[in-house]
C-alpha cells in the first residue's frame, strides 16, 4: 500500500496548478464541492470540520467567523479556481453543499453561491445539484426555495426513526421529521431524495434498525445511504465508550445490520450501486459521488475542503477564520498538496472501485493481487462469473469484507 503523507507539499500563494495537472481539465468528468462549516449543535458522534456559534467566538464575544458572511469568502474561492484553472471550457455536472449544516444558510445564500458557479464555469446540461439539509433546518417554504435557487436534489440526515437511538447519537431532530421533508421535498419538485442512515449505534436492536429501515422507506426516497456507526476519536461518544458508559460496536451485529439493510432495501427497489448507497436506478445514484469514485476532478470550496485535479490533491485550512482571512489577503486557502504517484493512484482506484456494483478490472492488479482475486473469487467474496470476465465483483459476503479485501487485492 502506498505511504499518504501527512503534510504533503506547499502551495503557491495563487494556487497554481502543475501543467501536468492541468492537461486533460475539461474532458474529465467536473465538479464542485462546497463545504458549510456551521452547526447549530454537535452531534456527540461528530469529527466533521464543523463548528457552532459559541466554538467561533473570539475573548470579546464577538464572531471570528459567521454563516452571515461565508457565502461572499465561498464566492471568492469560486473565483480563485477560474483564475487556476484559466479559459478552458470546464462545464460542471454536478455540485454538492454538504457539512456541516448547508441549510443555516438561506436558500437565497446557498443560490448566490451556486449561481457563481454557474456563471464562472457553466453549469452542463442536467448538472445534479444536491444539498445536504438537516431536516429540523427545513420546511416546505425552505425547500421551495431551494428547487428555485437550481438545486435538483437533496439528502436528509435521518439516521434512525428511534428517539433512545437518536439520543445516544446527540441529534436534536424528532422522529419524523425527516419523513415529513421528504413530503415536503417531492412537493417542492424534487426528483431526487436521498435519507442518510447510520446502524450500529450503542443500544440500538435488531428491531430499532429495521423500523428505522421501514421508516425510511415509507418516505419514499430513490437513494438511501446506511454507514456503520465508526466512533471517531474526539468526540464525546468516544469519550463515554472509554468510560464504560456505552458498549462499542460490536461487527457481528455490524454485518447482521448490513445485511437487514440490503435485504429491505433491494426488496423495495433501490439497489446497491456502492458498498454503503442503494438507489432506485442509475438517474437515482449520486452523480457527484460517482465521480469521486471513478477518478474525475474536483474543486473543493470552504474550510478543510479537499480537490483533486488531474493527480494533484490539495486540502484547504480548516479554521473558517484563516480560510476567510487568506482569501481577503488574497492567498490560496489550500494549507498543503500532494502529488500522486502512478501507485497511488492505482491503488485509490481499487480502493474506490472495488466498492462500487461494477467492481473493477482485474488488469488493474499485480500479480499479487490477481492471486487474491482468485482465492476471493474461489472463497465465495467475489462474484466467479464476472471473475472470469476480468472484474472484481464483490458478492454480498464480500461486501461485508470490503476494506480487508482492498488491502489483500492491492
Ligand atoms: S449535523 Fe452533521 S455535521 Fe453537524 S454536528 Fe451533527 S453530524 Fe456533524
Amino acid at each position: 500500500m502506498p505511504s499518504v503523507p501527512l503534510d504533503g507539499v506547499p502551495v503557491p500563494d495563487d494556487g497554481s496548478l502543475p501543467a501536468s495537472a492541468l492537461a486533460g481539465v475539461g474532458s474529465r468528468p467536473f465538479g464542485v464541492y462546497v463545504h458549510v462549516p456551521f452547526c447549530a449543535t454537535r452531534c456527540g458522534y461528530c469529527d466533521f470540520n464543523t463548528y457552532t456559534a459559541a466554538e467561533l467566538r473570539s475573548r470579546d464575544g464577538s464572531a471570528v467567523a459567521s454563516p452571515r458572511t461565508y457565502a461572499d469568502q465561498a464566492v471568492a474561492e469560486v473565483d480563485l479556481a477560474r483564475r487556476v484553472l484559466g479559459d478552458r471550457e470546464v462545464p460542471v455536472r454536478t455540485v454538492f453543499f454538504g457539512g456541516g449544516t448547508p441549510t443555516l444558510l438561506s436558500p437565497e445564500e446557498l443560490g448566490r453561491i451556486l449561481a457563481a458557479i454557474d456563471d464562472r464555469f457553466g453549469l452542463a446540461p442536467g448538472a445534479e445539484v444536491t444539498t445536504e439539509a438537516n431536516p429540523e433546518t427545513v420546511d416546505r417554504d425552505v425547500l421551495l426555495r431551494l428547487r428555485d435557487a437550481g438545486f435538483t436534489r437533496i439528502s436528509f440526515g435521518m439516521q434512525s426513526a428511534r428517539e433512545h437511538v437518536l439520543a445516544v447519537l446527540e441529534r436534536t431532530h424528532t422522529p419524523g421529521r425527516p419523513q415529513q421533508c421528504v413530503a415536503w421535498a417531492r412537493e417542492a419538485g424534487f426528483e431526487h431524495v436521498n435519507l442518510d442512515l447510520i446502524y450500529g449505534t450503542p443500544g440500538e436492536s435488531d428491531a430499532d434498525w429495521k423500523e428505522s429501515l421501514t421508516a425510511a422507506l415509507a418516505a419514499g426516497p430513490d437513494h438511501v445511504s446506511a454507514y456503520s456507526l465508526i466512533v471517531e476519536e474526539g468526540t464525546r461518544l468516544a469519550a463515554r465508550v472509554r468510560r464504560g458508559e456505552l458498549a462499542p460496536p460490536d461487527d457481528d451485529v455490524m454485518a447482521d445490520r448490513y445485511l437487514m439493510a440490503d435485504e429491505l432495501l433491494s426488496a423495495a427497489g433501490l439497489h446497491w450501486y456502492e458498498v454503503s448507497n442503494w438507489a432506485a436506478g442509475p438517474s437515482a445514484r449520486s452523480a457527484h459521488n460517482l465521480l469521486y469514485w471513478t477518478g474525475g476532478d474536483w474543486w473543493g470550496i470552504g474550510p478543510g475542503a479537499h480537490s483533486h485535479v488531474g493527480g494533484v490533491r490539495w486540502w484547504n485550512v480548516k479554521h473558517p477564520a484563516a480560510y476567510a482571512a487568506r482569501l481577503a489577503a488574497g492567498r490560496t486557502p489550500a494549507q498543503a498538496r500532494e502529488l500522486l504517484s502512478a501507485e497511488d493512484r492505482r491503488f485509490e482506484r481499487i480502493l474506490l472501485e472495488l466498492r462500487l456494483a461494477q467492481g473493477c478490472p482485474l488488469d488493474l492488479l499485480d500479480d499479487s493481487g490477481r492471486a487474491a482475486a482468485a482465492r476471493a473469487a474461489a472463497d465465495g467474496l467475489l462474484d466467479a462469473a464476472a471473475h472470469a470476465r476480468g472484474r472484481a465483483v464483490l458478492t454480498l459476503r464480500g461486501r461485508l469484507l470490503a476494506d480487508a479485501l482492498v488491502l489483500d487485492l492491492s
